[in-house]
């Protein structure tokens, strides 16, 4: 245990500066040298996870295979490494507070008056270390959410310093991510903040080791040399991480700067090999010179906040790489499509995406959405909710059940052709109660899903309470709506697809919580071929 190297990557001066990404991207240069890597992120909020947020206050939901629910770095961890997270790799303020408390009911602490320090910092720094308990990696890194100074923050603060003090000098290592202002009427960049908030981190009793500046301009050696002296780093840990065109430049950006030399020799690592980045290259040469372009339309009704679909999108620039293709993705918002509207907001698309999502607000429109993309054969691709509403468009206007619905949005339906699953019915609980995380689904062999994946037995990740109620199966066969993926257990409907249309498949999982970079999910590369050809057809 005590061989693991620990990173830690602070934030400051401002939010959204991209700490997931530049994390991401060093634990990609010292993966692609051969040392095992993996990430981890410490949020400072008093939720147990983010599963019970609003899409709104803090993007998408990630799900990892063992069912976490989770922050949406997790995503750009497994996109850049190709690696699969787990629960052990998202820890909250109030997990850490749950499990203290938790211990306290049992009388663990005996007798003893509980407080922050030493109670939650121990049991935040014993979290630093669940990752290394089975030696399956040499370094990790640990992203502390939110930006130094704030109130939230501080216990995590607290318990690096600690770490830091009762680690081996060359075991551990702080990199703090901070901005440089440019302003226009002194036309420079600005290193106060930076000085500012790297003295804020000192009082908290670390001093960063490496300092990564996100700047818009490239920042020269003489402010290189500034930044270095009066904050108490060397010139070369100095890193200057300008605007990116995409996030998959950012690691090749890092090494430019030489940010993974630094390290392992601050953490006195061996260089082992140059990073082979070969892969990586040949994904972003593809990304910046596509042959092709497509229009495809999603629609969902978190559509204002990027963030909130962060692995749909980025699961269409893989496929759009593999294709050669690029995906322009035009955002519709569902609830204000109705009939009179429904062409002109879709925007004429080569392919149509309906989103995942919960309750009832702007349904209708995906429905309507789907009919859309069902009569005039364009290709459709309907995820979790996305199915769900494809499955009530095809009961109503196909099977002939008129007053098809979900029980999610009716729960007296006398038609819930989409119902609660047996198991969620004795939830009584929100938070982490859902179907969560990867279950095996057999696909069909002759389907248009076994032609994608290419086998039968594939295994996906899922979030959802509501399921296709298999009482109605016989009829959607028999109208040409089949199921040609089902969970082997428990005989739930996992994908449903049309035969005579181009592209008409919705499936029950996120596939999107599977494509990385360099292994783009096959449904979203079919998907993207499918429009390419609609789109030459037009
Ligand atoms: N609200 C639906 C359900 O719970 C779909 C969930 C989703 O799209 N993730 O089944």
């Amino acid at each position: 245990m005590s061989s693991v190297k620990y990173i830690f990557v602070t934030g400051g001066v401002s939010s959204s500066l991209g700490k997931g990404i530049v994390a991401a991207s060093l634990a990609k240069l010292l993966q692609a040298r051969g040392y095992r890597v993996t990430i981890q992120k410490f949020d400072p909020y008093l939720n147990i996870d983010p599963g019970t947020l609003n899409p709104y206050e803090h993007g998408e939901c990630y799900v990892t295979d063992d069912g976490a629910e989770t922050d949406l770095d997790l995503g750009h961890y497994e996109r850049f490494l190709d690696i699969s997270t787990s629960q052990k790799n998202n820890i909250t303020t109030g997990r850490i507070y749950n499990n203290v408390i938790t211990k306290e009911r049992q009388g663990a602490f005996l007798g003893k008056t509980v407080q922050v320090v030493p109670h939650i910092t121990d049991e935040i720094k014993k979290n630093f270390q669940l990752l290394a308990q089975n030696d399956e990696y040499d370094i990790i890194l640990t992203e502390i959410g939110g930006t130094v100074g704030d109130i939230e923050s501080f216990p995590f603060l607290e318990a690096v310093r600690q770490f830091r003090w009762e680690m081996a000098p060359h075991d551990t290592l702080v990199i703090h991510l901070t901005l440089l202002p440019f302003l226009k009427a002194a036309g420079e960049l600005k290193t106060k903040p930076t000085q500012h908030s790297v003295k804020m981190l000192s009082e908290a009793g670390i001093q960063p080791d490496i300092l990564v500046c996100r700047s818009e301009y490239p920042v020269n050696t003489e402010l290189r040399k500034k930044i270095a002296l009066f904050c108490n780093v060397n010139v070369n840990s100095v890193i200057e991480s300008i605007d990116a065109e995409s996030i998959y430049d950012v690691p090749l950006l890092m090494k430019k700067e030489k940010l993974d030399e630094r390290v392992l020799a601050k953490l006195k690592m061996a260089h082992k090999n140059e990073p082979d980045l070969e892969s990586w290259k040949i994904f972003l040469g593809r990304l910046k010179t596509p042959t092709r372009e497509v229009k495809i339309t999603v629609v969902g009704k978190y559509v204002e906040l990027p963030d909130a679909y962060k692995s749909i999108a980025e699961s269409f620039v893989h496929a759009g790489v593999e294709n050669e293709c690029k995906v322009r993705l035009k955002w519709v918002q569902s609830e204000h499509l109705t009939e009179e509207n429904l062409e002109a907001s879709l925007g004429s698309p080569d392919g149509i995406l309906v989103a995942p999502g919960f309750g009832s607000r702007g349904l209708d429109g995906k429905i309507i959405a789907v009919k859309y993309a069902r009569e005039n054969k364009i290709p459709f691709f309907g995820i979790c909710l996305g199915m769900q509403c494809a499955v009530i468009e095809y009961g109503r206007n196909v099977v002939g059940i008129k007053d098809a619905n979900s029980s999610e949005i009716d729960p007296q339906s006398p038609n819930p052709v989409i119902d609660m699953m047996e198991a969620q019915k004795r939830v009584t609980q929100k938070g982490g109660t859902m179907r969560l995380g990867a279950y095996p689904c057999e696909i069909t062999k002759g389907t248009r899903a076994y032609t994608i994946y290419g086998k039968s037995k594939i295994s996906e990740r899922h979030r959802h309470r509501f399921e296709f109620n298999n009482k109605y199966l016989d009829r959607y066969t028999k109208a040409g709506m089949i199921a040609s993926g089902i969970n082997p257990d428990s005989n739930l409907v996992e994908i449903v697809e049309i035969k005579d249309h181009p592209f008409f498949l919705g499936v029950q999982f996120h596939p999107e919580l599977k494509s990385t970079a360099l292994n783009p999910h096959p449904i979203f590369v079919k998907f993207v071929k499918a429009a390419m050809d609609n789109s030459l057809n037009k």
